[in-house]
């Protein structure tokens, strides 16, 4: 069995959750620059490069690159031969969370009570999700997720007739209802099958991939790319002020479902996407 102790892990949120909010992943860099150059609006194409400039300023100042330093997202995959000892898994995680917006003087945003409100002072709790898998690796996937591309997220349960029509009419729907709101250009997760609690997990997991990787099954593929195309042709552009590249990419993942469901969710991420994989 091996052991890892909780204040490593406590440590390695910490960390993580700090740099993620000025320091975005290279995929995403690629992706924004590949959008300036394909963008084919002119206003379209000087908003990408004030995002650019948003990234580099974010990277250099170690300043978070939107003021919404989001809900903490946190993603577990623990093999069955690890043990965490010194202190509980959730606990762990909590407290590297709350050191981190207090630390890094991140905005707390997290509220106690969905209908109360009120500050917890540190945006802990996060959303915390573990798998386990056979093996001794301890990954720990962090994401900073913002609220107003969150918010803009939708569920369908679909009849299985509605069938691939159904789906690409829905996933197209919500960013077009989405409009400027999700702060596009966007990344969308689509969660296909499984049941209306599975389908919303991975569509938030999609978005765990690099930016652009594609689903290695050519069915999902190919509508992933078919997706991306019909949402770029909805012509709303950067911050939707018009233009070709609404979205980045399209991800999807899927799970078996019943026979009479096509459960359908779709998490839109918005340009800021912060997200980093660590294992221990
Ligand atoms: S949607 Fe994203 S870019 Fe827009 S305010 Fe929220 S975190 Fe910031």
């Amino acid at each position: 069995m091996r052991t890892i102790e909780a204040g490593a892990i406590t440590d390695a949120v910490e960390k993580t959750f700090m740099e993620i909010t000025h320091l975005l992943g290279d995929d995403l860099v690629a992706a924004l620059e590949k959008a300036h150059r394909e963008e084919e609006s002119p206003l379209g194409k000087e908003i990408l490069s004030h995002l650019l400039q948003n990234v580099k300023i974010g990277r250099e100042e170690k300043m978070p690159v939107c003021q919404d330093t989001g809900t903490s997202v946190v993603f577990v995959e623990m093999g069955q031969e690890v043990q965490v000892v010194g202190g509980g898994l959730f606990e762990a995680i909590n407290q590297g969370v709350g050191q981190a917006y207090t630390k890094g003087y991140l905005r707390a945003s997290i509220v106690r009570d969905p209908i109360l409100r009120g500050s917890t002072g540190d945006n802990t709790p996060p959303v915390v999700h573990v798998e386990v898998a056979p093996g001794n690796q301890f990954k720990i996937t962090m994401m900073a997720k913002g609220s107003g591309c969150e918010n803009m997220s939708r569920f369908s349960m679909l009849t299985p007739a509605q069938g691939r029509k159904g789906i690409i009419d829905f996933v197209v729907d919500t960013v077009r209802r989405g409009g400027g709101r999700p702060c596009p250009p966007l990344i969308v997760g689509v969660g296909l099958g499984g049941t209306f609690d599975q389908a919303a997990w991975i569509a938030k997991k999609s978005l765990f991939r690099r930016v652009g990787a594609h689903h290695s099954e050519p069915h999902i593929r190919e509508l992933e790319e078919e997706l991306l195309e019909k949402v770029n042709n909805l012509g709303m552009g950067p911050q939707a002020w018009g233009g070709r590249i609404t979205a980045l990419s399209v991800h999807v993942e899927k799970y078996p479902t019943h026979i009479a469901s096509l459960p359908v969710a779709v998490n839109i991420e918005c340009h800021s996407h912060r997200v980093r994989t660590v294992a221990l």
